[in-house]
């Protein structure tokens, strides 16, 4: 979302701190998506932004969901969306979800475990299932390492035991990191799946989808490669890697739909010089608006106030030294009572938000609803 006079205009209507979203961007960034590869589905990661209005809008466009709790479950049906555009790419699920996932008629299921398998066999029999490989996650800002995903030669033993225990091995699916900033990822991965895919044809086994997980990155001030380059790179090696015989592709991109969909808006509620710090503290922070700053994800703070620009630390309002947001922000020198608007925070803030000291998470509003 662009920094506008518009944008302070419509804020100027609420009491900070509220997160304004822009619907039109998330159809955007979903088109984009689409048509970043020929041929491939999309399936919304949800737990980036489960508001249902958010999911309304991209259920209208026809976009799938993938999801890992009951709850998530049940907002994308109350979303419009049918159980057979829902899946689930978690490669390890709760007993309650996955029992209530296939009464509901979800029949495609990641899983990275032979236990996983045999929960599968006995409460979603005859599921289709993919397997979750492990990639690199080398230049991802946010990795996923570590807690999922199979070698080659577990992935093709455990896909042989899906067959046994009459589930269909369906595909292969990674997920290289979340904000992804190295295309090469993607690239490589798929160097992976073309090796297990021949050795599982090889068992007997024809696969038949391709799921590229998420980490589609987001902008946040600094340059990031494009949903079109990344989609290029991954057509290409498909092209290349899998001549005459393309599997049926999808993609689970959480924060690429929703990241640059909203603002927070935030009000400077104290200032103070620290040694050689100024600080300016916030009235929304890390623990109810955006706990992915405190992990070393950047937002861009803008303000309206015009001048020469120092650096100033940001930090929320909570007592928390946790709660600080980011260091080194230029900003023309606010005062207490000026609005500071974080850019892009559509993705991974609202869904991680607490009440962490009585500060609630900001209601949302939408832009698009005037
Ligand atoms: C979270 C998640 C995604 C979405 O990841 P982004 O980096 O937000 O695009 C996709 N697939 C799976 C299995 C996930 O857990």
């Amino acid at each position: 979302m662009k920094f506008s006079q518009e944008l302070v205009q419509t804020a100027g209507r609420y009491e900070s701190p509220f997160f304004l979203v822009d619907r039109g961007n998330v159809r955007q960034q979903y088109e984009k998506v689409l048509a970043s590869i020929p041929g491939l589905d999309v399936f919304y990661a949800v737990k980036a932004n489960p508001h249902p209005k958010v999911l309304r809008a991209l259920a209208e466009l026809g976009c799938g969901f993938e999801v890992s709790s009951c709850r998530e479950l049940e907002l994308a049906l109350e979303a419009k969306a049918s159980p057979e555009r829902i899946v689930s790419y978690n490669p390890v699920k709760a007993p309650a979800f996955l029992a209530q996932a296939h009464q509901a008629g979800m029949r495609t299921f990641a899983f990275d475990s032979a236990a996983e398998l045999d929960k599968l066999a006995s409460m979603a029999p005859g599921s289709k299932v993919v397997a979750r490989l492990v990639v690199s996650n080398t230049g991802s800002e946010w990795p996923l390492c570590g807690k999922y995903g199979m070698d080659a030669g577990t992935t093709l033993k455990l896909l042989r035991r899906a067959a046994r225990l009459g589930l269909q091995p369906f595909g292969l699916t990674f997920h290289v990191g979340s904000q992804c900033l190295n295309k090469d990822n993607w690239v490589d991965a798929l160097f992976l799946c073309r090796q297990v895919w021949d050795q599982a044809r090889k068992k007997g086994m024809q696969l038949d989808l391709l799921s590229l997980g998420g980490g589609l990155p987001v902008y946040h001030g600094k340059k990031v490669p494009t949903t079109e380059e990344i989609g290029a790179a991954i057509d290409g090696a498909i092209r290349e890697l899998f001549p005459g015989n393309r599997p049926r592709l999808a993609i689970e991109p959480g924060r690429a739909l929703v990241g640059e969909a909203a603002v927070l808006v935030t009000t400077v509620i104290g200032r103070a010089s620290r040694g050689c710090e100024e600080w300016l503290y916030l009235d929304a922070g890390i623990f109810n608006a955006i706990f992915e700053a405190s992990q070393g994800i950047r937002y861009q703070a803008v303000t309206e106030r015009k001048g020469p620009r120092r650096p100033f630390t940001l930090a929320g309002p909570s007592c928390d030294s946790v709660d600080t947001i980011c260091q080194d922000v230029m900003l023309p020198s606010p005062r207490v009572g000026d609005r500071v608007y974080l850019m892009n925070v559509g993705a991974y803030t609202l869904s991680y938000a607490s009440h962490f000291n009585g500060f609630p998470p900001p209601p949302v509003f939408f832009l698009d609803e005037g």
